[in-house]
Formats: structure tokens, C-alpha cells, sequence
């Protein structure tokens, strides 16, 4: 059985009082809710700030360099991360594949960096409007799993894939969840071909393009879905609470 996570991806937005709101309104529900894990992603300056003021909460870093440390003026490692109490780290979203040239090449050499210091990578994934009408959505989405993953020795490590379609990022269109639940179940069956049964299945796999709270527990009652990536509804404190509720159900 795994346990769901609802991540909020707050992406660049927040100031340090909103922070410290939004992180203890949220761990307070975290608390009552059982068998999922509540993650908040906000931005790096904020991290420290929503692992104090979160007891029920985990918190995850939106990207990370994948060098241990070094000349890289502004950049993080995965240390850096763990030391101020980072759990699991963003990679690859489609916003810093598209804005910040981020390849599949240099996606797997940060989940390697992330895995070997046993963090846990949330592995971003997903197609474009045009790749998806040209019937390539399967075979993009397998490039982007197996180039990350296929190298690394993942036994007793935990891996999370987040399913996050590009047309429906930040558009107010969500695949539905018959789309979605194809595209987790094929996921699912890549990994457990080209890695292992064992790894499939305890890898979670979760949705992410503009889930709100009237679309959560439908996305989430899929057999492959194992909660959410959330962006835009994860600063609107009401509205994530009830995503977290629907994934606990
Ligand atoms: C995201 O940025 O990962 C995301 C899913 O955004 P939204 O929920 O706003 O579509």
C-alpha cells in the first residue's frame, strides 16, 4: 500500500509572513489527516522557515545543483538541502525545462546527486499540447522516467514521479482522470520493465496540472494516482486542505 503525498509547489511566490500563515494553518490539518504525507515546496530563502513553523508537514526544495559544492554562484546542493531539513527535492519541472534549458541529461545527474545523499527526488515528467496531438505523449514521458532513473542502483531508496502534463500547468485545464490514470498505469509498467517490479510499485506517482479542490478526489481515486503536485491551488490555504483531505480518504 503507498501512502499518498500531496505536494504544494509554491514556485516563486510568498513573502516570509505569508510563509510562516500558510505552513502552520496547513501542518495543523497535516495533523488530523492520516496516510498521506503533506509536502510544501516554497521558495529556498523560505525553507527554513516553513520546517520550523510545520511540525506535520515535510518540506522539498524546487531544484538543486547536482555538485557537492563549488564555484556555482547561486546555486544549492543537495547538503545544503538536508541541512536545513529539506526531505525531498523538485527536479525537472517543465517551468525550469522550458525557462532554464534543463535536459533530461542534466535532470538525471540531479536526481543521482539528490538519491546518493538519500533524499528523495520528485521526478517532474510530462508532454507538451503539440507532443500529445501528435500522438508522441507516451514515448516523451518514457524518455523522461528512464534517462533519469535507468543508471541509478534504487534499492532501498525511495523514488517519486510526478505525472504533470505541460497544457495543463498553470492553465485551469486538468487532464482528466481517465487521461491521467493511462499515463500513471503506463509509468508504472515502464518503470517495472525496464527497472523492477519492486521499484513500480513502491514508487508513487502523482498528478500535477491544475488540480483544485472540486477535481482532487476524482484525480486521486484513480488506482495509479498517488496524489498530487499542486501549484496555483497550494497558496489558497482552504483549497489545498481539501486536496490533503482527499487524498487521505
Ligand atoms: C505545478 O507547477 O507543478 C503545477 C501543477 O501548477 P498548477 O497546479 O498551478 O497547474
Amino acid at each position: 500500500m503507498r501512502q499518498s503525498i500531496v505536494a504544494g509547489n509554491w514556485k516563486m511566490n510568498a513573502t516570509s509572513r505569508f510563509a510562516v500563515d500558510l505552513a502552520q494553518q496547513v501542518s495543523l490539518h497535516a495533523k488530523n489527516l492520516d496516510n498521506v504525507e503533506v509536502i510544501l515546496c516554497p521558495p529556498s530563502v523560505y525553507i527554513s522557515t516553513v520546517q520550523q513553523q510545520a511540525e506535520h508537514v515535510k518540506v522539498a526544495a524546487q531544484n538543486v545543483h547536482f555538485e557537492e559544492s563549488g564555484a556555482y554562484t547561486g546555486e544549492l546542493s543537495v547538503s545544503m538541502l538536508q541541512d536545513v531539513g529539506c526531505e525531498y527535492v523538485l527536479v525537472g519541472h517543465s517551468e525550469r525545462r522550458a525557462s532554464f534549458s534543463e535536459t533530461n541529461e542534466l535532470v538525471a545527474r540531479k536526481v543521482a546527486a539528490i538519491i546518493k545523499k538519500s533524499l528523495v527526488p520528485i521526478l517532474c515528467v510530462g508532454e507538451s499540447l503539440a507532443q500529445r496531438k501528435s500522438g508522441k505523449a507516451f514515448e516523451i514521458v518514457k524518455q523522461q522516467v528512464l534517462s533519469a532513473l535507468t543508471a541509478l542502483d534504487l534499492a532501498g531508496k525511495d523514488v517519486v514521479v510526478a505525472y504533470e502534463p505541460i497544457w495543463a500547468i498553470g492553465t485551469g485545464e486538468t487532464a482528466s482522470p481517465a487521461q491521467a490514470q493511462e499515463m500513471h498505469a503506463y509509468i508504472r509498467a515502464v518503470i517495472a520493465r525496464q527497472i523492477s517490479e519492486n521499484v513500480a510499485n513502491k514508487t508513487r506517482i502523482l498528478y500535477g496540472g491544475s488540480v483544485n479542490a472540486l477535481t482532487a478526489s476524482m484525480l486521486f481515486s484513480q488506482p495509479d494516482i498517488d496524489g498530487g503536485l499542486i501549484g496555483g491551488a497550494s497558496l489558497k490555504v482552504e483549497d489545498f486542505k481539501i486536496i490533503c483531505s482527499a487524498a487521505a480518504k
